[in-house]
């Protein structure tokens, strides 16, 4: 990903947290980045939810709940029971469970006893219905016919899965590409295309049929003129799907789209971050441009750890300017769940 690339991913990233809707009322939201399956990352994630459900969902904590987790929490009785008759068998052996059972008592979100040598447990709070719709957008800012051909391959496997209720592709605007895009990309792709930082809709996407069993491509013909082998493709169940939906909405709120800044350096002395159209984004004074996450770390030839001098006033408590920097990104983040 070059660094034009992770600006433009960032900035479509701050835009949907301050307008999603492109076209529309606002809907309550969460913004994340580079989420997906094991097969397929989007680079950008709107999770649609519902306001009184996510209020709910926060009693939970705000490090994600896992596909174990998950399981304990949504199954959990309202009174005791011995985990075994609680929860339905989840098709892996049951120690897995207990253990994912200890795991959820010492997260807060169950409560255990010890009944003889049975572990019994019970819900604290039903686990709420808190994700409304998955929005997954692809973006490609500086797009030429190679990458509209492979983009539009990656977005007709996500509309057959169906994963997502609505895939969309963001763009830079730019009159003669859109009208390439138009031609390329499956038509129920949404196309935002982004000038100066305003977003417009050159496309609305379809609505996709997430509850239904989705089909994954598995493989397909070239296309070429002698080409006559047939696409390959399974089934995909909807229940697969609806617990995916919520791992990735899980991953969504815990991480938001500031979390950037974990893996990079911002106790570097050049780390800046500038302000853009809908937000911040990193900037690297040494090699003036913005600076790619992958770019940012403690092997960068230009890496200089920021002066102790910068740090003095509340150091080591409160740290130097990199430190702020991390504060007020997880403050951000924070405020948006
Ligand atoms: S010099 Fe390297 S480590 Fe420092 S801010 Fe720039 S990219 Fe990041």
């Amino acid at each position: 990903m070059t660094g034009h690339e992770f600006g433009f991913e960032l900035r479509v990233c701050a835009w949907a947290e301050q307008r999603w809707r492109p076209e529309g009322d606002d809907v309550p939201r969460i913004v994340a980045r580079q989420l997906g399956t094991r097969n397929r990352r989007w680079d950008t994630v709107v999770v649609e939810v519902d306001p009184e459900g996510l209020a709910q969902r926060r009693r939970f904590g705000e490090q994600r709940l896992d596909s174990d987790l998950l399981h304990v929490v949504r199954h959990a009785p309202a009174d005791w029971q011995y985990y075994r008759d609680a929860l339905p068998h989840p098709g892996y052996p049951w120690r897995y469970v207990r253990a994912a059972v200890h795991q959820a008592a010492d997260r807060g979100v169950v409560e255990t006893r010890r009944n003889g040598n049975k572990i019994e447990l019970r819900r604290k709070w039903p686990y709420p219905d808190w994700v409304e719709r998955i929005v997954a957008i692809e973006n490609k800012p500086d797009l030429d016919a190679s990458a509209a051909d492979a983009l539009a391959d990656q977005l007709e496997r996500d509309v057959a899965l169906g994963l997502a209720d609505e895939v969309w592709l963001a763009t830079e605007s730019d009159g003669d590409v859109e009208r390439a895009l138009l031609t390329e990309i499956p038509v129920e792709a949404g196309i935002l295309a982004f000038d100066d930082g305003a977003a417009s809709v050159e496309w609305l996407p379809q609505s996709l049929d997430a509850d239904a069993t989705g089909t994954r491509i598995t493989d397909r013909p070239s296309g070429g003129a002698f080409d006559q082998s047939a696409a390959g493709f399974e089934y995909v169940d909807a229940d697969w799907k609806a617990d995916k939906r919520l791992e990735l909405a899980e991953r969504a709120y815990e991480r938001g789209w500031r979390s950037y800044v974990d893996t990079m350096r911002p106790d570097c002395r050049h780390f800046r971050v500038v302000e853009a159209d809908h937000g911040y984004v990193p900037r690297c004074a040494a090699k003036q441009r913005e600076q790619t996450a992958a770019e940012c770390s403690g092997s960068c030839p230009e890496y200089e750890p920021e002066p102790p001098a910068w740090r003095q006033r509340g150091w080591p408590i409160e740290g130097g300017p990199g430190a702020t920097v991390r504060d007020v990104l997880s403050e951000r983040r924070d405020r948006q769940r």
